[in-house]
């Protein structure tokens, strides 16, 4: 099957071949043609299966005929993360290039009266994340009883973020006839639920997960020491051993993601780091720049990074075991895309061989092992103490790693400290470019870090009253700063607060803001 066969207009087809792409994937095959006749889509697949160009297109020709009102959008694209969204209203661009449609991005950390300026202009398509259109929406700037297309993305996603509260506020300003497609790459029964809740006979639709990660990524496995210190020595030492195009980095936490970030720039390695706590802009630039070559190494974090797709990324190190296992394979899956080869190397502790045990349950394999030379195995018997009560702490995804008492959500409503602020102190081997030099120092200025942690570790301690678990339980579930302050939430802001965004792009308007998406002649 061709994209031809599939009912697009010829202005699409010639948009889809200057993409360069000559077969529509599988979830294109399938959902392609159902959007087009206006039916709502139940969407079982993940980033990577060319999902966004499945729901992208067909709403292009849908929305080619009307016309925008101001502040009345017709089309709604929700995204759990900025970056996402970005690139969702990259692909809009890309594929709407012979079309007149106005799109608006409407994601945190960026300029509110810009976008307030885009929306009154009226637009054909809305990409947002859930809580700046909230803001938005309840400033008046936004009416959506015009919006006539709704697409609810990463909807498994959403709900570990903590988002469905706010999707369900914004589908019940929705109106009723409307058509929707929900995407999801796992259907937990809350998604089924809300699934359930939003769709109106939907057609069903499933795809495999990518298989590109499984064939064409090779995967390895080193066992090394739970010293964070012997941890990143090993992680030099292979930077060092491998031909690395560019490469991300993974940690658990957004404290370690600095850490590491630092230690590497400090050891000569051409690095930036990306994690949720960064303002939008620093994000967007540290992305381009990652996107141009202009670093080699990015560290990061998984809710910083989901979903991307940087196709020269030739390398994925695990530098801490992923906690939920459908991370890892999230992970690797940003290396060997688009049918090139990656290599993707995980860093394993005797702390992680239960992290290990649910990859291993979900990949049906095991990851397998190499030893290198100059890296430090782990010491017969090493206890697993000091790591396994650094585990018990947060990861960025707000979830506790041991997750009892999960039920997803759960932990973030049992929240009472947020995560560890990323300025701490920082060990002196991270400051040392040689090690040995520092050696004595270096075991105090970890002690320091290690108390650091403790208080943090007893955030699984209920908030002596109600109000406080409640607040921290806002606080913390938020990946998207909202407006007037990270976290806080927006029923205690002052309406007549005055505005301050965290950051702006002055006076320029950025042009995926607002461009027409015609490009002919
Ligand atoms: P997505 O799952 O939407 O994030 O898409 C993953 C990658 O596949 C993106 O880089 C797309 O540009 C690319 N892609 C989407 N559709 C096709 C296609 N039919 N042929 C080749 N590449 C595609």
């Amino acid at each position: 099957m061709s994209f031809d066969d599939l009912g697009l207009s010829p202005e699409l087809l010639k948009a889809v071949a200057d993409a360069g792409y000559t077969t529509p994937t599988p979830i294109q095959r399938q959902a392609i043609p159902v959007v087009l006749m206006g039916r709502d889509v139940l969407g079982c697949a993940q980033t990577g299966t060319g999902k966004t160009a499945g729901f992208t297109l067909p709403m292009i020709d849908i929305l080619a005929g009307g016309r925008a009102r101001a502040r009345m959008p017709r089309s709604l694209i929700l995204e759990p993360t900025r970056e996402l969204a970005q690139q969702v209203a990259e692909s809009f661009e890309k594929y709407g290039k012979h079309h007149k449609l106005n799109m608006a991005l409407l994601i945190g950390g960026t300029s509110m009266d810009d976008q307030k300026a885009v929306l009154q202009r009226g637009v054909d398509v809305l990409i947002a994340t859930p809580g700046r259109l909230l803001d938005l929406f309840d400033r008046g700037q936004i009416l959506l009883a015009d919006c006539k297309l709704l697409v609810i993305d990463e909807a498994d996603r959403m709900l570990d973020m903590g988002f469905i509260p706010d999707i369900e506020k914004i589908v019940g300003r929705l109106p009723q006839q409307r058509q929707t497609l929900f995407f999801s790459a796992t259907m937990p029964p809350e998604i089924r639920r809300l699934a359930d809740k939003f769709l109106s006979n939907p057609k069903a639709i499933s795809v495999d997960p990518p298989a590109s990660a499984a064939v064409t990524v090779t995967q390895a496995l080193i066992r090394t020491s739970m010293d964070p210190k012997v941890k990143r020595e090993a992680l030099r030492t292979l930077l060092r051993s491998e031909e690395i195009a560019s490469a991300l980095i993974f940690c658990n936490r957004k404290r370690d993601v600095a850490l590491l970030h630092k230690s590497l720039e400090r050891h000569g390695f051409n690095a930036k780091a990306l994690h949720g706590d960064m303002s939008q802009p620093a994000r967007t630039e540290t992305l381009d720049q990652f996107r141009a070559g202009k670093a080699q190494l990015l560290v990061c974090s998984d809710v910083a990074a989901r979903g991307l797709d940087i196709p020269a990324v030739s390398h994925v190190f695990n530098f801490d075991v992923p906690i939920h296992a459908e991370d890892y394979v999230h992970r690797i899956g940003r290396t060997g895309r688009a049918g090139r080869s990656g290599k993707a190397f995980t860093l394993a502790t005797p702390a992680d061989s239960k992290f290990l045990a649910s990859i291993r349950h979900i990949t049906k394999k095991d990851i397998p092992e190499i030893t290198l030379e100059g890296i430090a195995a782990p010491a017969e018997g090493e206890a697993p103490a000091r790591e396994e009560r650094r585990g018990r702490g947060r990861s960025e995804r707000g979830e506790r790693s041991d997750r009892r008492g999960r039920g997803r959500g759960r932990a973030r409503e049992e929240a009472t400290v947020a995560e560890t602020p990323v300025a701490e102190p920082v060990p002196a081997d991270v400051l040392a470019t040689e090690v040995p030099a520092v050696e004595a120092p270096a075991e105090v200025a970890n002690d320091a870090v290690v108390a650091e942690i403790v208080p943090a570790r007893r955030r699984h301690e209920r908030p002596a009253s109600d109000e406080g678990r409640r607040s921290a339980g806002r606080r913390e579930r938020r990946e998207e700063p909202r407006q007037g302050g990270r976290g806080e939430p927006r029923d205690r802001r002052p309406s007549d607060e005055p505005h301050h965004p965290t950051s702006t792009f002055g006076d320029h308007t950025p042009a995926f803001l607002l461009r027409p998406t015609r490009a002919v002649g």
